[in-house]
């Protein structure tokens, strides 16, 4: 099998979850919410566990629900100290160095949020290019439609020939009915019709490695 691409979540994926990134964005929504469209902060946080299961991300339902400017929105939750955060992964970078296949970010952030997680971890150029809510019209992983644009922005034609690593299994799973290879990053059990699993970023090539070219 020939692998064209290799296709990255951003936050949780490249770097793993719970080191604050999450709970700094986390936080910021819920400010926004609060104090920008004044939902009492008792009720934010099921406002919010509501809009992710029904649209996929908050973003997604406050567009549906609320009237606001997804640029404010998408700057204020992301107005969080990154570089003090995320450090340079060297070991990182030199994997991805070595790796020669096509690289590309699918993110439900945005770029500029991307841009800077990149360059904290010092990985900015070893990607081709992001796939974010600007490019997919606000339409989140698992749409299809997210999937599509990616690959018609990188210029790919079949599915089956991509690797799509990502930390969330509803968005593994979607890769997976999309035709991509689909691989779930994170420690603990897995989602039932999850196919692949590594535990940290670090392992992606084992996939290549093992499970499409056990030969190699
Ligand atoms: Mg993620």
């Amino acid at each position: 099998m020939q692998i064209q691409a290799l296709f990255f979540d951003l936050d949780g994926t490249l770097y793993p979850n719970g080191v604050g990134i999450w709970n700094a964005i986390s936080e910021k929504m819920n400010i926004f919410m609060n104090q920008e469209l004044g939902i009492p902060i008792d009720q934010v946080p099921n406002v919010r566990e509501g809009f992710f299961h029904k649209y996929g991300t908050t973003l997604r339902g406050l567009q549906n629900h609320y009237d606001i400017d997804p640029a404010d929105y998408l700057n204020y939750v992301h107005n969080i100290p990154v570089n003090e955060i995320l450090k340079p992964d060297n070991r990182l970078r030199n994997l991805l160095v070595q790796d020669k296949s096509r690289k590309w970010i699918l993110t439900n952030s945005d770029r500029d949020h991307s841009g800077r997680v990149l360059e904290a971890l010092g990985i900015r150029d070893q990607f081709e290019g992001i796939v974010d809510v600007w490019a997919t019209d606000f339409k989140p992983k698992p749409a299809p439609h997210f999937f599509e644009t990616a690959m018609r922005t990188a210029g790919l034609s079949d599915p089956n020939s991509i690797i799509f690593f990502d930390d969330i299994s509803k968005n593994v799973l979607g890769g997976k009915e999309f035709g991509f290879v689909s691989v779930y990053v994170g420690e603990g059990t897995i989602a039932e019709g999850i196919d692949h699993q590594i535990m940290t970023i670090h392992d992606f090539q084992k996939i290549k490695k093992d499970v499409l070219s056990p030969s190699e």
